[in-house]
């Protein structure tokens, strides 16, 4: 791909951004302490389970270790800041994600990407099967079709979208799908865990509620569990803050600390990890051993032109598909020295994994594909490890 074709940050293809700092500045800026002589540069890590005459459940305010922290309020801040609304964090993703299904009536029928985040799909069959919510699986690429199902569901409607879905990373058009839900009166969520806010800003699109593993990107080291969920709306955030004061899904202040260290430095990972993604999704489609590359950079993609329109940068995400099935794709995973085979993403390290073989992953996720994270490493190096290992399952399968 021409590095020009790239909507990397602040190129003339960017869609319009919003006015003042740019998200690269604020990453490093928003959530500091008052600017005052002899202030902490930086919030420290707040160990405190109770506050001195601290307010009682309710009344807003620090209070108790539960219902605030200072910590996680420097780390809201940011998110906030970056996403365009108030954030508050959660103890991991799925704590978030859980929040974020608990916004709607019990009653409701959500509609998800038939390729979300097999978590968020174990957490609404378990839902389900409580009675709890009616689900549906959508194709999210499908806008026609999302709003067709939209139109056939009665009562509280939730529209959960992912873009790039993970790990088919299929683009969905958030404007248009956030139009539709609307339309039949949805709330619109959206998982930003594989964009963030660096690359696309669902608020701004139309959605209601932006959710985050924090764990992955924002993070950036592989050191931390965390969630947040980031909205517009002063109901939905006094919903979000209650069901987190009474659930006790709370980060710890240790965690809320290193989030926000990892955050200042998530526009240069970020920019290095697309960059490096980008050109293995080019290499990785001449290896006769591959069969499709997914990766919205690449012209051929049929994300692509979407991608172009909707995000600032096209990930750090790719995933492959491998002749000879699962076997060869585990002989991938064997074979592999510098890549870490492991679950997760979004850390300075490259990840690889070959995602059916966890039980839950979705149907529609082939078996024989590799979901690649791609890291800050040289990229020469993590090509020289990759096609060595794509070489020797090649090998091996004759
Ligand atoms: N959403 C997405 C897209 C994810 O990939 C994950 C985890 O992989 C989650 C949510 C859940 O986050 P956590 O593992 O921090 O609970």
């Amino acid at each position: 791909m021409p590095e020009n074709d790239a909507p990397t940050p602040g190129s003339p293809a960017s869609p319009a951004r919003p006015r003042g700092l740019s998200p690269e500045t604020l990453a490093v800026v928003a959530g500091r302490p008052p600017r005052a002589a002899g202030s902490e540069l930086n919030t420290p890590v707040s160990l405190s389970a109770t506050y001195v005459g601290g307010g009682s459940l309710g009344e807003g305010g620090l209070g108790y270790g539960r219902f605030g922290n200072p910590t996680w309020e420097a780390l809201e801040t940011a998110l906030g800041t970056l996403e365009g609304g108030s954030a508050r964090t959660f103890a991991s993703g799925m704590a978030a994600v859980t929040a974020a299904l608990h916004l709607v009536p019990a009653d409701a029928t959500v509609l998800v990407p038939h390729g979300a985040y097999n978590g968020t799909h174990a957490v609404l069959d378990l839902l389900a099967g409580q009675g709890r919510a009616r689900v549906q699986r959508v194709d999210v690429t499908d806008v026609a079709g999302v709003r067709a199902a939209l139109a056939a569901s009665t009562g509280p409607l939730l529209l959960w979208l992912e873009s790039p879905t993970n790990p088919l990373l299929e683009v969905a058009d958030l404007a248009a799908l956030a139009a539709a839900g609307h339309e039949r009166g949805a709330l619109v969520v959206v998982d930003n865990t594989f964009a963030t806010p660096l690359l696309q800003r669902p608020l701004d699109l139309g959605a209601d509620v932006v959710v985050h593993s924090v764990t992955k990107f924002l993070s950036g080291h592989s050191d931390v569990v965390l969630g947040a969920v980031v909205t517009r709306s002063e109901e939905l955030l006094a919903a979000l803050t209650r069901q987190r004061t009474l659930h006790g899904a709370i980060p710890g202040p240790m965690e809320a600390f290193l989030a926000l260290r990892g955050l200042r430095t998530l526009p240069l990972r970020l920019e290095r990890a697309q960059r490096s993604a980008a050109d293995l999704a080019v290499r990785l489609g001449t290896h006769p051993l591959v069969t499709r590359v997914r990766h919205p950079s690449l012209p051929a993609d049929p994300g692509h032109e979407l991608a172009r329109a909707q995000m600032r940068g096209f990930g750090a995400l790719v995933s492959i598909e491998v002749a000879g099935g699962a076997a060869a794709a585990d002989a991938v995973v064997d074979a592999v020295r510098l890549w870490v085979p492991a679950t997760s993403l979004g850390g300075v390290e490259s990840l690889i994994e070959r995602r059916r073989r966890h039980a839950g992953e979705p149907a529609v996720v082939p078996p024989e594909l590799l979901r690649l994270s791609v890291g800050v490493e040289d990229v020469e190096d993590l090509w020289a490890d990759l096609s060595g290992a794509l070489d020797t399952a090649a090998a091996a399968a004759g």
